[in-house]
């Protein structure tokens, strides 16, 4: 179904309508639950109108709805405190935003004035949003192709190698290069999990050649890999980190973080967002790192990440299974869309599907429970046998 008017028709859209959500399944207009293997897009870290993420925002509407980035802001102070304190070590400042391409398109903005350079190294299979630059910067064709006039690519200054090849990407990378952009796990190109090698290798020719490696962890990170970051469950520290997604539990909040030669170099002026860091955003923000830690969520990512990955393998017709903690990709012989159509009508399970059409993406909340993972791995098993 495309997106119903008034609404522009650039969604395929479900066949339902979603009134409300608890927990990790999400209720549509006749009352049916979903269980939501899909996390509103990798969103929903929390589950659904967790209460802490509910009561922080009721309370934070009742004292300060908002006020702009020209004030300071007591709760903004407070949840970047506690986003630098679970991020990687040498993450020294961050600059707040409202979208997964705001975020990037900040890190490219920050590198090429840092380095006083143009060129950008992406991957094949790589998506990082649709602003201008991070179209450009997209490993995916399709996508890559909405910011060209007549096959010219808008902004011609990407070079592109193949994800986790080292070698590839370390001729890629030159005296001319602003930034490397990776996903250290790729999302839309399909759970594709980077090698620890690949990653410090990128870092190293970084540091030899003056350029800044940016992680783009709007979908791998937020405790989804099984650690806060991706960058820390992988071992490899970027110079630029990018957040979104499930950084707000739902509220619209981004993040780009930097080392200190990065944020020493920032000054006023060179990035801004009127609605970035409002009270609202920040709020809920603090609340979905406090709720994290408080609940073990990172921890139970880890655990049930590896669950479905080892049960999920066992399954006839499950050809391999990649990923990290819950972004998991199910390799199938039957088509991914297939499967996904079958686990909604018949098990009312949402899932995603990626750019591989063999690839079914999970990106539950992280408080999926055991329960849940192991109803829809026998879902799955049922669904599979009857191809
Ligand atoms: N980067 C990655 C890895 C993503 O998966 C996405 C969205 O799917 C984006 C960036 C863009 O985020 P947003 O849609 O919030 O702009």
């Amino acid at each position: 179904m495309l997106s119903a008017p008034p609404q522009m028709p650039v969604y395929h859209q479900l066949p339902f309508e979603v009134v409300s959500g608890h927990g990790n399944v999400v209720v549509d207009t006749d009352g049916h639950e979903y269980l939501d293997m899909y996390g509103g897009h990798a969103v929903a870290v929390l589950g659904h109108c967790h209460p802490a993420l509910t009561q922080a925002l009721t309370q934070q509407a009742k004292r300060l709805t908002f006020y702009s980035n020209a004030v300071d802001l007591e709760v903004r102070r407070k949840f970047c405190k506690k986003l630098l304190a679970m991020a990687p070590s040498g993450m020294h400042a961050a600059f707040l935003s409202n979208s997964g391409a705001e975020s990037n398109e900040n890190a490219l903005t920050l590198a090429r004035l840092v380095t006083k350079r143009k060129t950008i190294v992406a991957f094949e299979g790589g998506f990082h949003g649709r602003s201008l630059l991070a179209l450009s910067a997209c490993g995916i064709e399709k996508y890559r192709k909405l910011a060209t006039i007549d096959g010219k690519p808008l902004f011609p200054h990407v070079r592109f190698a193949p994800f986790n090849d080292t070698e590839a990407a370390l001729d890629a990378i030159g005296d001319g290069c602003a930034a490397v952009l990776v996903e250290p796990v790729q999302g839309l190109g399909g759970a594709r999990k980077a090698s620890t090698e690949f990653l410090q290798a990128l870092r190293e020719r970084c540091d030899a050649t003056g350029s800044l490696l940016v992680f783009d962890e709007v979908q791998c990170g937020t405790g989804r890999s099984g650690a806060f970051t991706s960058a820390d469950a992988l071992g490899v520290e970027p110079h630029i980190l990018t957040l979104a997604k499930g950084l707000g539990g739902g509220f619209p909040v981004a993040a780009t973080l930097a080392d200190e030669r990065v944020t020493g170099f920032a000054g006023p002026g060179m990035l801004g967002s009127t609605f970035g860091g409002g009270p609202l955003a920040a709020a809920a923000g603090l609340a979905t790192l406090e709720t994290l830690e408080k609940e073990n969520l990172i921890e139970n990512a880890r655990n049930l990440g590896a669950f479905l990955h080892d049960a999920l393998a066992k399954l006839h017709g499950v050809t391999g299974v990649r990923g990290l903690g819950l972004l998991v990709g199910v390799e199938t012989e039957a088509e991914a869309k297939t499967i996904h159509g079958a686990l909604l009508q018949k098990h009312r399970i949402l899932s995603g599907t990626c750019v591989d059409p063999h690839v079914l993406r999970l990106m539950p909340p992280l408080t999926l429970t055991r329960a849940e993972a192991e109803h829809f791995v026998s879902a799955f098993g049922e669904v599979l046998a009857e191809f």
